[in-house]
């Protein structure tokens, strides 16, 4: 039925686009395509549109889908790999329990794979970015949310259902802020893009003066972590702040993870990156100074490669594990 050595059809379903590629073995990508995910249309439409995608791409690359390995597919939120299941996703709301991965195994007869969409970056990296090379990493997606995946021993590592990875939600402060999961002080309340702007703006409201306020005509709504960006890249202290203490908390977290994982390399990626040294020179200085010093040696901190397609690649990637994971 399969193709042992074909390529896999890889999918990344996020919030706003799907990606749909035909990518090889060693990583190289025969075909791509992207189209809005329109989440608002509901799951049944969202899913047509993907089968009619992925018989586009095929079509289109006089492939059967039988001459594939697979078809692969990284979506956000916790994913029962046991089932195939997407339990739940943050980006597409009405999505519960759906059987993605047998509902499309079998709507085009072959196997099909699914993985949480930031364990497959960790993956991809590893595979084919940043990571290459490197037995144990962990990578965090800095974004409006903050995600992750381990790799340990070159193997992803899924734990008991398949919902390991899940940096964003450890707990750095039991009295900090209200994290998106109903719980507090998580990293994500603490150092993502959302946790940048609610502070900027909290701290407008006590009063303290900012550029950021002329830059987005008062309103306070509009502040982005990439407004508090462009502002301290400008000068703007009570911006730098809000940055450098996003970033402070990051390296608490880090090393957290230093301590338990003893990684070579950490890969950070995500929209967040893009604030540079004003977060990451923080958050390494921490990570490293709080970790046990065994351990601050061996850490490599490193901006991820692959950008959006670390999920793609990464779907790849455990496509080709499968064999390797059942054994
Ligand atoms: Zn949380």
């Amino acid at each position: 039925m399969r193709e042992p050595d074909g390529p896999v059809l890889a999918v990344d379903i996020g919030g706003t686009k799907i990606i749909i590629a035909i990518i090889t073995a060693d990583g190289r990508i025969m075909a791509e395509e992207r189209q809005p995910t329109l989440v608002v249309e509901g799951v049944q439409a969202v899913i047509g549109r993907l089968f009619s995608g992925i018989d586009n791409l095929l079509e289109q690359n006089n492939l059967r889908p039988t001459q594939l390995r697979g078809i692969s597919l990284a979506v956000a939120g916790p994913i029962d790999s046991s089932r195939g299941l997407v339990t739940v996703s943050p980006n597409m709301p009405d999505w519960h329990d759906v059987l993605l991965r047998d509902m499309v195994g079998e709507r085009c007869g072959v196997d099909a794979f699914l993985v949480n969409d930031a364990s497959a970056a960790a993956l991809g990296e590893h595979r084919f970015g940043a990571g290459r090379g490197v037995n144990n990493l962990v990578l965090l997606t800095l974004g409006t949310g903050i995600g992750g995946g381990i790799v340990i021993d070159g193997k992803l590592y899924l734990g008991a259902c398949g919902s390991a990875g899940e940096p964003g939600h450890m707990v750095i402060d039991v009295n900090g802020p209200e994290c998106g999961c109903g719980r507090r002080g998580c990293l994500e309340a603490l150092a993502s893009g959302t946790a940048v702007a609610r502070d900027a703006v909290l701290r407008l409201r006590q009063g303290e003066k900012s550029s950021l306020v002329e830059m987005v005509g008062g309103k306070m709504e509009d502040i982005t972590a990439e407004k508090v960006g462009e502002a301290a890249r400008k000068g703007d202290a009570l911006a730098q702040g809000v940055i450098s203490r996003a970033g402070t908390y990051l390296g608490v977290g880090l090393a957290n993870l230093v301590n338990i994982f003893n990684p070579e390399m950490i890969v950070l990626g995500g929209g967040m990156v893009n604030l540079g040294e004003l977060l990451l020179g923080p958050a390494r200085q921490v990570a490293l100074a709080q970790s046990f010093p065994i351990s601050a040696r061996a850490v490599r901190i490193v901006t991820a490669e692959l950008g959006e397609r670390a999920g793609i690649y990464g779907a790849t990637a455990y496509a080709f594990d499968s064999d390797r994971r059942l054994a």
